[in-house]
Order: C-alpha cells, then structure tokens, then sequence
C-alpha cells in the first residue's frame, strides 16, 4: 500500500468512528504523503440504541448530532475535508436494497476516482459491515469504467473482536508507529464511543490489537489489512 502525491484514498465506512478505528494511523500516514483522502459513511452509528418507537425522540436527535459532530471533529483534525454521510439506520443495513448501497459507492468512486480503496472485512459481528463490504464487492466489478486497483479490509474492535470464528487473515500490515498519537487524538473526539478495558473501543483495546498485528511484522503499532483485490 504505496501512498504518494497523487494517490486517492477511499474510506467505504459504515458508520463514523469506523475510518479511525479501521486504518485512522493510515490515513495519517497517507496524508503525511500527501495523498489525498476520502471517507464515505454509509450510515450513521446510533440508533441500534434506541427502541424504534423512540427514534424521533429528543435524545435520538441530539446522539445522532453528536455523532456527526464527532466526526468532523475527527477528521478535521486528520486534515481530511472530503466526507459523505449516510444516514441508514445502524444494524439495519439488511433493510435497504443492496442495489441502494452499491449506486452510492459508485457514484463517489466514479467522481472521486480512488486508487486505492479501504474498506470492511466480512468477518465481523455488525451486520452494517458486512453489508458494506458487499455493497463495495459489487460497486468495484472489474469491468465498470472505473474501478479502483487496490481495494483492502481492514478490522474494527468490538465487531471484529466478538465475531465467532474469525475468517480475517490479514496480510498487509502498515507500519503506524510515528501516527499512533494523532490516531489516538482522532479517536478522541469519538469519546462516547468508548468505555472502559477490557471493551474493545478502549483506548488498551485499541493498543492492544495494534501491538498484536505488529507481532506479526516485528514492529510495534500496526494496522493490519487484506488485500482483497490488486490490479497492478
Ligand atoms: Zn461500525
């Protein structure tokens, strides 16, 4: 995964906090390269909290705000301008047509014309990413006029970390020791996503699966990939 003045950088995320929590030390470092980069949200990331009977509620506004917020503080601070939110429901992404999805994948990869693709692996607990990685698969068909020609999945604490039996076999491992602080100042503005160890989305959680993927290469923070498709 070579970043350079030049390269794009799509992010196919299903919910905001997703981009920091998957490949936040990539992005810096890519940026570092001047890269430039994208991010495409899906969905939004709150209302599997809420009964659906409370989804027009006060508080459901003010957690879905807070969540938008959240991550134009995030990424504003990454130094990323180019995002599009979605606003499917969370954990209900298996209600809306795949079709939906993959036109909309398409339309930001046809206008962004991204080199590079980062999204979901389909070995996770949240039906949302699983889907998205789907949608991604079917947008990214070899034979559309554009197509990336590296697309790779990354992992997510907590939906990767609870799934049953992982089949996410990462073989691409992106050295993040000189961004790990600025990945940890980014996810920062997700606070209310994060509760305390042995949670996944805690900051040791977080440390944890870094050092873990970096026993792998003998180097210390680490964000692990797969490439699931590279045209070269
Ligand atoms: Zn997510």
């Amino acid at each position: 995964m070579d970043f350079y003045k030049g390269s794009k950088v799509l992010v196919v995320a299903a919910h905001p906090d997703d981009e920091i929590l998957g490949c936040g030390g990539t992005l810096a470092k890519a940026l570092s390269k001047n890269a430039e980069v994208m991010v495409m949200f899906l969905g939004e990331g709150v209302s599997a909290r809420f009964p659906i009977s409370e989804y027009d509620s006060i508080e459901f506004a003010k957690q879905t705000q807070t969540r938008i917020k959240s991550a134009k503080r995030s990424l504003d601070y990454l130094g990323i301008n180019r995002v599009v939110f979605g606003e499917r429901l969370c954990t209900q992404f298996d209600t809306y047509p795949l079709l939906s999805l993959v036109k909309e994948i398409e339309l930001q990869i046809d206008k962004f014309r991204p080199n590079i693709l980062l999204t979901h692996n389909p070995s996770e607990v949240n039906i949302d990413h699983r889907i998205t990685y789907e949608a991604v698969e079917v947008a990214c068909r070899p034979n559309r006029e554009y197509t990336p020609n590296e697309i790779y999945t990354f992992e997510i604490p907590c939906s990767g970390s609870w799934t049953f039996e992982t089949t996410f076999k990462p073989n691409i491992f992106v050295d993040i020791k000189e961004f790990w602080d600025i990945k940890l100042k980014a996810w920062s503005f997700y606070s209310s996503e994060e509760r305390p160890f042995p949670f996944p989305r805690s900051k040791i959680g977080i440390l944890t699966i870094a050092q873990y993927r970096g026993l792998s290469c003998n180097l210390e923070y680490v964000e692990a990939f797969k490439v699931v498709r590279k045209i070269c």
